[in-house]
């Protein structure tokens, strides 16, 4: 499938951020500017206490909400954690999994992720696999190498259920919140390789949306999308605004 065929998503990852209020200001004024388009996907990745809250604020648009995270199990004695069967009551169309800040903060391993990918898949949720390279990785040369066995790792085993539900978003950990975006080149190399890595595992690769994220703001998104293999952009603290996504959301390629 052409680059032009993939439709674009612009998704907001909010980490930690946000009162219910807080929440609820976002996701209706968001909603207000760009919650009708429909030549390009707009998913809003609020924290768990505000998924019920944004998902009624975003009603009657076409704005999608993502979780951050959710355990591989339905449920068990799991102390601070959220199943799939969970997200699914609440009306969660997606989840995003392997954050790099899950992965190094809180010790997510690639077994983990896989697990968590499969069973998202399962239970007939949307998933945004993260991936990327930490800066040490990336110096020593290995960010192509890093980045396929995080791919090939997390997707191990599967199959037609990947099919138009599966997203990746190359996220190289030295540009995760720091404002040192990757160029153009640099992105565009990861994404290549990255479908190339799909391609290999048996996956509609061409179909799959890869998202660029890594510190992406009105000022660096147009050059970003511009690029044949980058389908969109997972953003962090510019998606905390009203205005800076909607720039974002509306870049011009
Ligand atoms: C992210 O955390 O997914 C992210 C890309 O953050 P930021 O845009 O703030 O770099």
């Amino acid at each position: 499938m052409a680059a032009a065929k993939r439709k674009k998503i612009l998704a907001g990852n909010w980490k930690m951020h946000g009162t219910l209020a807080d929440a609820r200001a976002l996701a209706r004024g968001l909603a207000e500017r760009v919650g009708k388009l429909e030549d390009r996907e707009v998913v809003l990745g609020p924290p768990f206490t505000a998924l019920a809250a944004v998902l009624e604020a975003v009603k009657g648009t076409r704005i999608t909400v993502a979780a951050q995270n959710m355990h591989w199990e339905e449920k068990g004695a799991f102390t601070g954690e959220v199943s799939p069967l969970m997200l699914r009551d609440l009306g969660v169309q997606q989840v995003i999994l392997g954050h790099s800040e899950r992965r190094e903060i809180f010790g997510e391993s690639d077994e983990w992720i896989q697990k968590k990918v499969a069973s998202a898949l399962a239970h007939d949720l949307a998933v945004i696999l993260c991936v990327g390279e930490t800066l040490a990785q990336r110096d020593a040369g290995e960010t192509l190498k890093v980045v396929s066995g995080q791919v090939e790792a997390a997707l191990r085993g599967l199959g037609a259920e990947a099919k138009g539900r599966l997203t990746v978003a190359y996220e190289p950990v030295w540009a995760i919140g720091t404002g040192r975006v990757a160029t153009r080149e640099q992105a565009q190399e990861a994404h290549a390789e990255i479908r190339a890595c799909l391609k290999g595992l048996g996956l509609p690769a061409d179909e799959i949306r890869i998202l660029y994220g890594g510190s992406v703001k009105p000022d660096n998104v147009d050059g970003l999308m511009a690029e044949p293999d980058i389908d969109g952009a997972l953003v962090g603290g510019a998606s905390l605004e009203v205005e800076s996504f909607t720039r974002i959301v509306e870049y011009r390629a």
